[in-house]
């Protein structure tokens, strides 16, 4: 068990306020993260979030807990639309790519694989989806309803937030009272059929153009959207876990809903920490689909998004974001990110150079008290916006050894060392290409370049692409230019 395990505090959603982290079992997190609805790629945005909590989940285990990490897969279920509106996103994808449901969610998977080795995320623990839990979302729907918390209606089942108000707070996450809402109230029209504009859907009646239907006690249909989380959860962590988290925007409807289930179902909120990341913007507005304002991770890689007029590797986009804590917003402009990748250069440089670094009798600095502030910058709602800033005084640090006008003893490098290393790669995730490497990597690099050429000249575009594809999993990028193609 790490030192500084005891020190760390979490802003949670639930209270408004930063809290000491506190484990529900010693030394053991169990971790739940909302994943993508693989309906098509996802976007930066959304890699925003998986980053932000694979950082996290980093950090827990640097901490040395025991960390279960759930984070799931959407493959089913209507997502409620800003309208309120119920939209079978995968089953509409689906009849535009004239494939099946499944199709789509496993072809969108392989992608959001990829992104994940090319960002370096580590792999959860496990990634259930909601089509292999249909069943576990029955059994919580039947709870509901035995509690009297749902009512069924023309074989759909809604959740009843009215009579759930009655004994527990609707809104305790978002802020959102029921009261409020109802000002909001749009008209229930007569097709409606929900008795109070702000009940949600728990399972949706078939419709006739339906992809994917379930049997279940009311008919055939499908699952809401909520309650998937809630059935795989409970199955994976239990009805009281530690940690839940996902993107600000998923806050409400989403996890307050996803409260409601729980607690019309199990009696208890599920987590006892709500983490929430904050949204990628681009010109101070959300990333999303639906306002086209997006691009796609592989694009910023390849350079192939008119939106940057050069590409960045996979390590320079991480650190940016890591520059920003999980909690600000963040906007990605060409000048942020170039001031990034010089950044990161200038920190990898120092990272190479810190082993052959002479050593001195002293140390003409507190070495202890700079590591130290390493861990108080995470420890602090995981503030990886400080720990870059405290990295960058080691780097200085390093700089000035380098040149001689600081000291430093064997015993003290070797410290710095092993914790600058631990943050950078294990804690941040990033990558450094050793010189050495690099040098190794030249002559390799020539002649895979060198294929790729040929197989474009013979119009091969699944070879080459192939080749750029592999090399950016790798962490490299290739870019074709006036003078021929350059690797970085
Ligand atoms: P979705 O596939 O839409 O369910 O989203 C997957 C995850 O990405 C959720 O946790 C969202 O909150 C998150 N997300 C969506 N848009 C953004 C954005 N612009 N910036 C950061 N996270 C986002
Ligand atoms: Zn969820």
């Amino acid at each position: 068990m790490s030192t500084h395990q005891g020190n760390l505090v979490v802003y949670n959603s639930l209270s408004g306020q930063k809290e000491k982290f506190e484990p529900i079992h010693t030394n053991h997190v169990g971790m739940y993260v909302c994943g993508p609805t693989l309906y098509s790629e996802p976007h930066m945005g959304n890699m925003r979030t998986f980053i932000n909590f694979d950082m996290i989940y980093r950090y827990l285990l640097v901490l040395g807990y025991k960390v279960k990490y759930v984070r799931n897969i959407t493959d089913a279920g209507h997502i409620t639309n800003s309208l309120g509106e119920a939209v079978d996103s995968i089953g509409n994808a689906a009849r535009l790519e004239q494939m099946q449901s499944l199709e789509i969610v496993y072809k969108y998977n392989v992608k959001f694989q990829e992104l994940q080795r090319i960002y370096n995320l580590l792999p959860p623990s496990i990634e259930p989806t909601a089509t292999g839990h249909i069943q576990e979302q029955i059994e919580h729907i039947e709870k509901i309803i035995e509690n009297g918390f749902a009512y069924v209606v023309n074989g759909s089942v809604y959740f009843d937030v009215k009579k759930y108000s009655e004994k527990y707070e609707y809104g305790i996450l978002s802020g959102r009272k029921v009261d409020e809402l109802a000002e909001e109230t749009r008209v229930l029209n007569a097709q409606d059929e929900k008795r109070f504009f702000a009940d949600f859907a728990l399972w949706k009646k078939a419709n006739p153009e339906d992809m994917q239907i379930w049997r279940s006690p009311w008919g055939d249909g499908n699952p809401g959207w909520h309650i998937e989380c809630t059935a795989m959860s409970t199955k994976y962590l239990g009805s009281h876990f530690d940690i839940h988290g996902g993107g600000m925007d998923l806050k409400f409807p989403h996890h307050e809903d996803e409260i409601a289930q729980n607690c019309g179902s199990l009696g208890c909120n599920p987590a006892k920490y709500w983490l929430h990341a904050n949204m990628l913007n681009v010109n101070g507005q959300k990333m999303s689909k639906s306002l086209g304002n997006y691009f796609l991770p592989k694009e910023i890689v390849d350079g192939t998004t008119e939106l940057f007029d050069k590409p960045y590797s996979p390590n320079v986009i991480r650190f940016f974001m890591m520059q920003a804590q999980y909690r600000s917003n963040l906007d990605f402009t060409s000048d942020a990110l170039n001031a990034a990748e010089k950044g990161f250069t200038r920190m990898s440089d120092a990272v190479l150079l810190i082993s052959k670094l002479k050593t001195s009798a002293t140390s003409s600095f507190n070495v202890d008290e700079l590591i130290a502030s390493f861990y108080e910058a995470m420890n602090d709602d995981f503030n990886t916006s400080i720990l870059v800033a405290n990295l960058f005084e080691a780097v200085k640090r390093i700089n000035l050894i380098n040149d001689g006008n600081d000291t430093i003893t064997t015993q003290d490098l070797a410290k710095l060392e092993t914790e600058m290393l631990r943050f950078i790669y294990d804690v941040l995730g990033l990558q450094i290409l050793t010189e050495n490497s690099n040098e190794k990597l030249a002559p390799v690099m020539d002649l895979v370049i060198d294929l790729r050429q040929q197989a474009r000249e013979n119009k091969d575009w699944t070879t080459s692409d192939k080749i750029r594809d592999g090399l950016a999993a790798a962490g490299i990028t290739i870019k074709d230019g006036k003078e021929g193609t350059s690797w970085g």
